[in-house]
């Protein structure tokens, strides 16, 4: 994929329209590049009404993996994709893998961030605290949340208190994991790895920067307190949900930030160890407990939606340069690598 990207006479920024690539098209866009979409059945008629954010051009396909049937247009057209979290869902991390078109970062992340166990055998063999797991649904005595693989977005989790939560709620089709619930604030940090750059937070190779975090909005747990406790409404087969609506821009106290820069730091070099390292930008989605101390209950190894508030900077971003996005940042990774001559370490 390199070699490819390296003949390219003028690359293009590609991505999926939906997500995220408003973000990506506008940051391209400002570093320079001609962007892009791709859309199912018609270009999105909204990306009309932002003019900054929408792509250059359009390729319209049926359904999602269509895209492997035009990777030699894409390629004709000088495209670098950009991964974005529904692309990877639509798609499916399996077609992602066998995509024959130069694609930004290091796609063997997907094989360690796909699979729960995996996830977790990175993150904590990086020393990254995580939730602890409930083998045996005998040995729940407190509140834990259950997760079907693959679920996403929080749709198809269930929270139980003892065993006979879990027995009403279980799919027992489904394979899950019993995951303690951690009580505590939710924080979802922003980070930008860079292999190539020798500025800033280094690492053993290259430097992490924190862009900006948020926090999501999620119906209806948020919000779900103002109807009374959660036993009454269960009653009423009124259930907890986790879906994702929105994303609020947060800060944390200052305090905090080193443990921040420390697991990010330990998360990429063992990424380094395990796959060849996690290029460009990830998100801890993490728990702050009233201990103060940071619980990882997961990674998304690519640009999250979260980021989407900070399209014009954020308050860590400024502080590295204004205005700074994360969809800057992964076009600028791409002309710096472009003209240092090291495409080869951020495309797959
Ligand atoms: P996820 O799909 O893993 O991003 O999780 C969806 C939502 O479930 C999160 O945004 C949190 O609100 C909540 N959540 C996930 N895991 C935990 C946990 N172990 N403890 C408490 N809340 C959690």
């Amino acid at each position: 994929m390199a070699e490819i990207v390296e003949g390219y006479d003028d690359i293009k920024i590609a991505t999926v329209c939906s997500h995220s690539s408003l973000q990506i098209f506008h940051g391209a866009r400002k570093e320079g590049f001609g962007t892009l979409g791709i859309a199912i059945g018609s270009p999105p008629r909204f990306y009309d009404a932002f003019p900054r954010g929408k792509p250059d051009e359009y390729i319209i396909l049926d359904d999602y993996t269509g895209i492997l049937d035009i990777a030699d247009d894409l390629i004709e057209a000088n495209a670098v994709l950009i991964p974005h979290g529904s692309f990877v869902e639509y798609l499916g991390a399996k077609n992602v893998l066998r995509l024959g078109v130069p694609m930004f970062g290091n796609r063997r992340v997907l094989e360690w961030e796909s699979d729960r166990r995996k996830q977790r055998e990175w993150l904590t063999s990086a020393g990254v605290r995580m939730p602890s797991i409930i083998d045996n649904p005998k040995s729940i005595d407190r509140p834990v949340l259950v997760k079907y693989d693959g679920a996403k977005g929080g749709r198809g989790f269930f929270i139980a208190k003892d065993e006979w939560d879990f027995k009403i709620g279980i799919d027992p089709t489904q394979n899950y994991m019993i995951q303690e619930y951690v009580m505590g604030t939710r924080y979802y940090l922003h980070y930008f790895y860079s292999p190539i750059s020798i500025e800033g937070y280094r690492l053993s190779k290259g430097s992490l920067q924190l862009l900006s975090m948020d926090r999501r909005d999620e119906t209806n747990i948020d919000e779900i307190y103002k109807l009374g406790s959660m036993e009454d409404l269960k009653r009423l087969g009124i259930f907890p949900s986790f879906v994702v609506t929105g994303n609020v821009p947060v800060v944390l106290r200052e305090s905090l930030l080193p443990m921040v820069f420390e697991m990010g730091e330990r998360t990429v070099e063992r990424s380094i160890e395990l796959f060849g390292g996690l290029i460009g930008p990830f998100c801890l989605e993490t728990i702050v407990t009233d201990k103060l101390d940071f619980v990882v209950f997961e990674i998304s190894a690519r640009i999250v939606a979260g980021t989407n508030p900070f399209i014009g900077g954020s308050p860590y971003a400024e502080l590295i340069e204004p205005d700074l996005s994360t969809g800057i940042r992964i076009a600028r990774e791409i002309r710096n690598a472009k003209g240092a001559g090291r495409l080869a370490e951020i495309i797959s």
